[in-house]
């Protein structure tokens, strides 16, 4: 087996991995904010963290992992309030849908799930410390971090510190990233917003605090592994140390990785470019679970991952020429004996796997020695020279590949009955064409005829025909 190598933004190198606890790993992952459905992009952070304690749990090691719902900020107090209910309200229908968006695309569930909103007495204590070692100063209510006292700041994302305005301050959980700026630990209420009253005053936590406490309530004062998207370097993660070690002066976090970005046709993601996709708007155009988590799992996590349907579409027979070949493996009969060198090339490809895992979980090169072997091993299976005394070994090896990336088992219609849908290969019903036609009329109201007839192409290979008719309008009809 291979020395695990991680890249860690604190020092900006790939680096050999070794808990401080010898096979044990503390790991914490910022989660989602629960105001809205979680985007792919979203989920391509996720399945790495996935594959990330996978990969960790394959070579032995025990996982502590701590994932928290961000369930209160500034987006879901505005988006609670224009729907006149209350933030546990608001929130709980998007909780439910991570849960189920993760089950569907086969994420473990962490050791630990928590809410930031349990929490906000170990917020408070947090902030009680960083008051008595004089690292705050309120003002109107609300409590801000001084960030010029914590010398080691912006030692994470290399952040320029030299335009600091001393006591500049911002009150919004999510500011602009060109600047540093002391940050509020805890917001006076505004009118009509959702507070709680505790000896620091009434109001409610800033975003970073609630990471801080909760990561060292589960897992100590330092972690072995804290992971995230790469927006949440700066300021997110910055804070979080200025936070932690500030109240601690120990070291908060010792490896810190981050997921690069997804974008989609080359573009980022935007609601506003019609190119915004929920897991659900993908499975609408019947896409599987499995081969949305084989796309986002096959580009290792520190590229960014260029989202295209024929990369959906590769991916789909990625997986399928995998399953084929697990359904061989354990149906069809074998001659008695092993063949000459099968066992090295099971060995030398399962050596590979681990090689590429290892080096800062390079999927790519992993997926690349899983595919060769199945290649090589169907060239021998057709020419009829493959034994069963080799098949234990291939689908050992297959099992482990599949610990990871959790792609093989054919359940994607009871995946997607999970988060609601039908499943199977029923075709599309008669909301989700509508919903498909309306999308590309507004494509087509906004000029985008790349969106518009990509969206006509894809109704055509599902077996639906658009017909747009003199008065402007659209019909549909099945083949
Ligand atoms: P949020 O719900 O906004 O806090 O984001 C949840 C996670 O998704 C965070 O780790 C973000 O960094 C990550 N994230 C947000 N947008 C993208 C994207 N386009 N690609 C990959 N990860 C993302
Ligand atoms: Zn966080």
């Amino acid at each position: 087996m291979h020395q695990i190598q991680l890249h860690n933004t604190l020092s900006g190198k790939v680096e050999p991995f070794a808990p401080l606890r010898p096979g044990h790993v503390g790991m914490y992952t910022c989660g989602p904010t629960v105001y809205d459905y979680a985007h792919i992009g979203n989920y391509r952070t996720f399945v790495f963290q996935d594959i990330l304690r996978r990969f960790l749990k394959l070579r032995g090691l025990k996982l502590n992992h701590v994932m928290n719902l961000t369930d209160v900020d500034d987006r879901i107090i505005a988006n609670a309030a224009a729907a006149g209910v209350g933030i546990r309200e608001y929130t709980e229908k998007f909780v439910q849908a991570f849960f189920a968006d993760c089950r569907t695309l086969s994420i473990e569930s962490p050791e630990h799930w928590i809410r930031a909103t349990d929490h906000i007495d170990d917020m408070v204590v947090l902030i009680r410390k960083l008051q008595e070692n004089t690292y705050t100063y309120a003002s109107e209510g609300s409590i801000y971090y001084r960030i010029t006292k914590f010398r080691d700041y912006g030692k994470l994302s290399k952040v320029d510190l030299s335009g600091i305005q001393a006591g500049a301050r911002v009150d919004n959980d999510r500011y602009e990233k060109e600047s540093a700026r002391d940050f509020a630990l805890w917001k006076a209420p505004k009118p009509g917003e959702h507070f709680w009253e505790t000896p620091i005053g009434v109001g409610r936590p800033g975003w970073h605090i609630e990471c801080s406490a909760m990561a060292m309530k589960y897992l100590g004062e330092t972690l072995d592994i804290h992971t995230g998207g790469i927006d949440l370097a700066f300021p997110h993660h910055e804070n979080e140390i200025a936070q932690s070690e500030a109240a601690t002066g120990k070291q908060f976090v010792r490896y810190w990785l981050h997921a690069e970005h997804l974008l989609v046709e080359g573009e980022k993601m935007s609601k506003s470019l019609g190119n915004f996709f929920t897991l659900r708007d993908l499975f609408a155009k019947g896409y599987k679970p499995s081969a949305l988590r084989f796309a986002l799992a096959s580009v290792p996590y520190r590229r960014q991952l260029n989202f295209t349907f024929d990369g959906l579409q590769q991916a789909t027979s990625s997986v399928e020429r995998l399953r084929n070949f697990t359904a061989r493996l354990k149906n069809e009969k074998f001659p008695a004996g092993n063949q000459p060198g099968m066992a090295e090339r099971v060995k030398n490809a399962a050596d590979e796997f681990d090689a590429g895992l290892s080096d800062d979980l390079n999927t790519a090169q992993a997926l690349a020695a899983v595919f060769d072997f199945v290649r090589e091993a169907n060239t021998v299976m057709d020419k009829g020279e493959f034994r069963q005394g080799d098949v234990a070994a291939a689908a050992e090896f297959l099992g482990n590949f599949d610990k990871v990336f959790a792609v093989l088992e054919d359940n994607d219609g009871e995946k997607l009955k999970v988060i609601g849908f039908g499943g199977g290969d029923a075709g599309l019903g008669d909301a989700e064409i509508e919903k498909l036609v309306a999308e590309r009329q507004a494509a087509r109201a906004r000029r985008d005829f790349a969106a518009s007839d990509r969206v006509r192409k894809e109704l055509l290979d599902r077996g639906i025909i658009l017909e747009d008719t003199k008065d402007g309008k659209v019909r549909w009809k099945r083949k």
